[in-house]
């Protein structure tokens, strides 16, 4: 895969993908830039090397349509300061204004395309469509990489249509560390799984047990393990019809050697209201003696300190998912702890899932991690070893 480094893109329209699909709060203000401010060394390197730059994103789900509460003018705006440049803002991602904006648009200049999920021929990945959004470009460069399992016109079609095309900063970065850091780490290679569901994650279960020398299990993901041990599991959430899943995990660990450890103790709760957050008397019960009408909501103390002494030990950590119902505050304590430990131990630390970055920041541990993916599904998707086409696109 070629880079912005690979090439020189001086004085070129350069068609340039990016993940400006922040939150918004409810008043449609920009609740988080973290996304933007991760496609900024690529902005910037294009812009100090020369290149005419026309930024593409998609903002929210539109579902084809042109609705004003997910445009990115406001993101332009915010843009400008980050950059300390201004940003001409197109009002479509097509047609007579993108034409005359970008043939005007002077070496290190910037535009930004209205969002390109209004019109549905880019999720389509509609051929016509993705010929008239690249007609505005020369190049073209990927730095999305949160929408790079995707193919897209923005990400897969307009690249039948320009050259050369190829990846910034951030995408090289995801996969420097989804990747290399991952298959050839620094060992003990510690993996830590937790979240909701088996089911969502069976894929990367499979495929980091070849890679990892630890797996740590633990949220609602450790009740299936748990009920494929026999173990009481109370009113838990459970998938039992994943109970063969959890059963062939473990004894492909075993084959591979891969210690796989579960949680040893739980936080529980007679009762769970979503809605306002709150949850009954918390009690503290050993792995298989969560009673009748109980649910397992954190990992209990001794398995914090358990998971700790393994993530101290390792030189290399992967963690993606909570390890407890973490959105109520009185069952976090778990997935901060994890964080901490972590975040407080000499590794190379990787961290992926919208929850675990956010129980890191809420932690406040962000400075010590090495490295936070931006990509949700992308890299869950990559840590499968899946090809993202995003990527298979560019020029190799
Ligand atoms: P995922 O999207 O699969 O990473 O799952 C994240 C969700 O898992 C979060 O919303 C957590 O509240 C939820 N979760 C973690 N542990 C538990 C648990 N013990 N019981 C119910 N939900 C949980």
């Amino acid at each position: 895969m070629k880079t912005v480094k690979d090439v020189s893109l001086s004085g070129k329209r350069v068609l340039v993908r990016v993940d400006f699909n922040v939150p918004l709060d409810e008043h449609g203000a920009i609740a988080d830039t973290t996304r933007m401010v991760a496609a900024l060394p690529t902005i910037r390197y294009l812009a100090q090397n020369g290149a005419r730059i026309i930024l593409v994103s998609h903002l929210g789900r539109p579902k084809g349509e042109k609705n004003p509460k997910y445009s990115l003018r406001s993101v332009a705006k915010v843009l400008e300061t980050l950059l300390g440049q201004s940003i001409l803002f197109c009002d479509d991602c097509l047609g007579e204004e993108v034409k005359r904006v970008t043939e005007n648009l002077q070496d290190g200049e910037i535009a930004l395309l209205e969002n390109v999920r209004f019109y549905r021929g880019e999720t389509d990945n509609d051929p016509a469509f993705a010929r008239k959004l690249a007609s505005c470009a020369e190049a073209y460069v990927n730095d999305a990489f949160g929408t790079a399992h995707r193919a897209h016109a923005s990400t897969v079609g307009v690249t039948a249509h320009l050259s050369p095309c190829v990846a910034g900063f951030l995408i090289e970065k995801e996969i420097t560390y989804l990747g290399d850091k991952i298959s050839h780490p620094q060992r003990p290679l510690t993996v830590i799984l937790g979240g909701a569901k088996v089911s969502d994650k069976i894929s990367v279960i499979d495929a980091l047990l070849e890679k990892a020398d630890c797996m740590l299990i633990g949220g609602a993901m450790a009740y299936t393990f748990s009920a494929a041990l026999g173990h009481a599991i109370g009113d838990s959430l459970v998938e039992m019809d994943k109970v063969d899943v959890a059963l062939e995990a473990m004894a492909k660990a075993k084959r591979k050697n891969v210690q796989m450890l579960f949680p040893i103790d739980h936080v529980v709760s007679s009762h769970i209201d979503f809605p306002s957050r709150s949850v009954g008397d918390l009690k503290i019960v050993k792995e298989d003696e969560i009673p009748a009408g109980y649910s397992g909501v954190d990992i209990g103390p001794q398995t914090i300190e358990l998971f700790g002494r393994q993530i101290v030990h390792s030189k290399t950590v992967l963690w993606n998912g909570p390890m407890g119902i973490f959105e109520i505050p009185s069952c976090n304590v778990g997935t901060f702890a994890i964080a901490k430990a972590i975040a407080g131990a000499s590794l190379t630390s990787i961290v992926g899932g919208g929850d675990s970055i956010k129980a890191i920041h809420e932690s406040g541990c962000a400075a010590n991690i090495s490295f936070m993916s931006t990509g949700g599904g992308a890299s869950l998707e990559y840590l499968e070893g899946k090809v993202l086409p995003g990527i298979a696109a560019l020029d190799a």
